[in-house]
């Protein structure tokens, strides 16, 4: 972004203050939190991690040797033991930690003292299998209630886990296990997908011919006879086999803050995925707090993540976060237009749901299907939106809060990434005035700040690179096996600082504004203009569902702007829609952003987690040669993107 401003704004003038209702019961409601977090950051951190069980305490809240950093030094934990056990002596012992909803109408609900059962006997599988602390386990299954169970059973004999996503082709399942050298794979013999299964097993039998650190897999039955699949004798285990026989004490093993707790894999939106490393401490004290804070959760709550446990959000806030506080959660395993397009609506309506957190990809289809879905079911028990993923456009923030939330829930619009852990940008329901599209600020305890290109604080409203200036609990401590890409792809590009890869600029309120990645910004005739915003100002027009802009080559202006926009159902594409579109961007934002070219697309292309990747539109409208492209959803879309493309446009 260099030392230019990015010079088009969107004008978002909506304010949005905590509803009296919501704000009268909140558990955070008083806004010095912020201050006494600045004022002795570590002691704000450790009051938080003394909540927890620590088998020894820590001697250092803090060891800072950039760019490695150690949190509750010396401390010992497990945090399979606070998220199970620390509830046990209490009423929470018969609450249901998770209340599983399956794809064909399946349904399980596990209680805290279930869950504690089931994850002390498949530790003492693992442990039959051979799996010691510090080992790698993969996982590789749907999402259903095996899946946090071996988790937190690895968890609970200090070996790491690497999940890797269910919709994973066998390339990609073997390129993670053999990055993070795994000695176990947890698997199924397929998974429910709209009625069809996804077929894991045998996926998985193709990955392991080159997987060499592979000593024994373990098969969970979820489909029975239709997945006909091959039990390989002395490597492949039934999962319930192991289990009948399995004892049910298995004591939590005491581990170093520091001890390795799980490698996931980044998205891949930008590139090859990192094996970004997390530890048991920070990482636990980070989930904990942040759950506890930014979803507000009350005793009796029901709250619903709809994230894939295959991703850092399925990580943080299904599993660890939502457990760590005793919460109730449902977990879903099946998508949001199976068998119709009200089916998250009808969850919440039966499971009585009052938060959830979901993303904006999700947000914009439900745009476009339109609002007759949530509106035929009750959705009055909802008390709390929220958001994750990329950056949500003011429009879609708005139906949001109006559609779903009825206008009395607050929107907790939450930025992160695999790497930081835990949410650091994210409003406090109870506290902060909302401005849709903005994630407002860093949380108490955080420091964020927006610099230049020499690494200085830009001023309000100049776009900038978003950095991280203090380390924080559940920070990653690196890429795995790969010191040197750590530091340079984190930690060279300004010393000391955390680099996000994230643009971003800052209002005169001083409200945090996520702009997209920094290598998604175009330049048109010297004018930096975030992908974002043109997106946010076409998807403010009332035909547009999605949008996804890039920067294309241009003769004269050195880059120009595409768009790709797909419409809401009942709208038509034509030269009509085109023009109307291209002056809607110049309203709203100016002429400097006005699209060169449109293009209406029913799709747009996607990483499996559901983000638009821009650098394949890059690469279809400069007829270049695709990059990596194991993470994208549907390989489909991209080749008639291509060829829509060159018809229309020319390559
Ligand atoms: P890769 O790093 O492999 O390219 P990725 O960055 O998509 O993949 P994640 O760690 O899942 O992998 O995503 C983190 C990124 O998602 C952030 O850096 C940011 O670009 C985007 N993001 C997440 N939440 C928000 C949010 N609330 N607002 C804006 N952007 C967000
Ligand atoms: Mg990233």
């Amino acid at each position: 972004m260099s030392d230019h401003a990015i010079e088009a704004l969107l004008l978002e003038g909506r304010r949005f203050e905590p509803p009296e209702a919501f704000r009268a019961r909140a558990a955070l409601r008083d806004p010095r939190i912020y201050e006494d977090a600045q004022r002795d950051p570590e002691g704000f951190w450790a009051s938080i991690a003394r909540e927890l069980h620590w088998f020894r305490p820590w001697t250092k809240v803090l060891e800072w040797a950039p760019p490695y950093a150690k949190w509750f030094v010396d401390a010992r934990t497990n945090i399979a033991y606070n998220a199970l056990d620390r509830h046990l002596g209490t009423p929470r012992r018969n609450k249901a930690a998770i209340m599983w909803e399956g794809e064909p109408g399946d349904e399980r609900v596990l209680t805290y003292a279930d869950l504690h059962r089931e994850v002390s006997k498949f530790a003492n599988v693992l442990k039959g299998l051979g799996v010691r602390s510090g080992d790698r386990v993969a996982i590789y299954l749907p999402m259903i209630p095996e899946l946090p169970i071996a988790m937190l059973a690895c968890a609970r004999i200090g070996a790491a886990h690497t999940v890797i996503f269910g919709g994973f082709s066998a390339e990609a399942l073997r390129d993670r296990i053999n990055d993070a050298q795994a000695k176990v794979l947890i698997t199924a013999d397929g998974g429910w997908r709209r009625g069809n299964v996804v077929p894991l097993k045998r996926n998985a039998d193709e990955a392991l011919e080159g997987t060499p650190s592979i000593q024994h897999v373990v098969v969970v039955r979820r489909i029975g006879e239709a997945a006909a699949i091959h039990i390989r004798e002395g490597r492949d285990h039934w999962w319930h086999r192991l289990m009948a026989d399995a004892a049910l004490r298995c004591e939590a093993e005491p581990v170093d803050s520091e001890h390795l707790l799980y490698i996931l894999y980044t998205s891949g939106t930008t590139g090859k995925p990192k094996g970004i490393v997390h530890t048991t401490g920070g990482y636990m004290a980070g989930t904990y707090a942040t759950t506890k804070w930014i979803f507000d959760l009350r005793e009796d709550d029901v709250y619903w993540c709809t994230a894939d446990i295959g991703w850092v959000t399925g990580h943080s806030y299904i599993v660890y976060g939502p457990l760590l506080n005793g919460a109730t959660a449902v977990m879903y395993e099946g998508t949001p237009d199976y068998p119709e397009k009200d089916r998250f609506w009808a969850i919440v309506e039966k499971y009585g749901v009052n938060v959830i957190y979901t993303a904006p990809t999700a947000i914009r289809t439900f745009m476009k299907w339109g609002p007759d879905h949530p509106r035929r079911h009750d959705l009055s028990s909802l008390r709390l939106l929220g958001t994750v993923g990329e950056p949500i456009n003011p429009e879609a923030w708005v139906w949001y809060y109006r559609y779903i939330g009825g206008e009395r829930c607050p929107v907790v619009d939450t930025w992160w990434q695999t790497e930081t852990g835990m949410i650091l940008i994210s409003p406090l329901p109870g506290i902060t005035t909302l401005k849709p599209g903005s994630a407002t600020r860093a949380l108490p305890g955080i420091s964020a700040e927006i610099v230049n290109e020499q690494g200085r604080p830009v001023g309000p409203n100049e776009g900038g690179y978003l950095v991280l200036t203090r380390p924080w609990p559940a920070m990653l401590r690196g890429i795995y096996g790969d010191p040197e890409r750590y530091q340079q792809q984190y930690w060279n590009r300004f010393p000391g600082m955390y680099f996000t890869g994230d643009g971003a600029k800052r209002d005169e309120d001083g409200y945090i504004w996520l702009l997209g990645r920094v290598d998604d910004v175009i330049n048109v005739a010297g004018h930096r203009i975030g992908t974002y915003e043109v997106e946010s100002a076409l998807v403010d027009h009332p035909s547009v569902a999605e949008a996804a802009v890039i920067g294309v080559s241009h003769d004269i202006k050195g880059q120009a702007i595409a768009a790709f926009v797909t419409l809401k159902e009942g709208n038509a594409p034509g030269t009509e829609a085109v023009e109307t579109l291209k002056q809607h961007v110049v309203k709203k934002i100016g002429a400097l952003a006005r699209p060169e070219q449109i293009l209406f697309t029913g799709e747009l292309p996607k990483t499996r987690s559901g983000k638009i990747m821009r650098r394949l539109l890059r690469d279809i409208a400069e007829g270049r040669i695709m990059g990596d492209t194991t993470t994208l959803a549907d390989p489909n879309v991209v080749e008639a993107l291509k060829n829509r493309y060159e018809e229309e446009v020319g390559s």
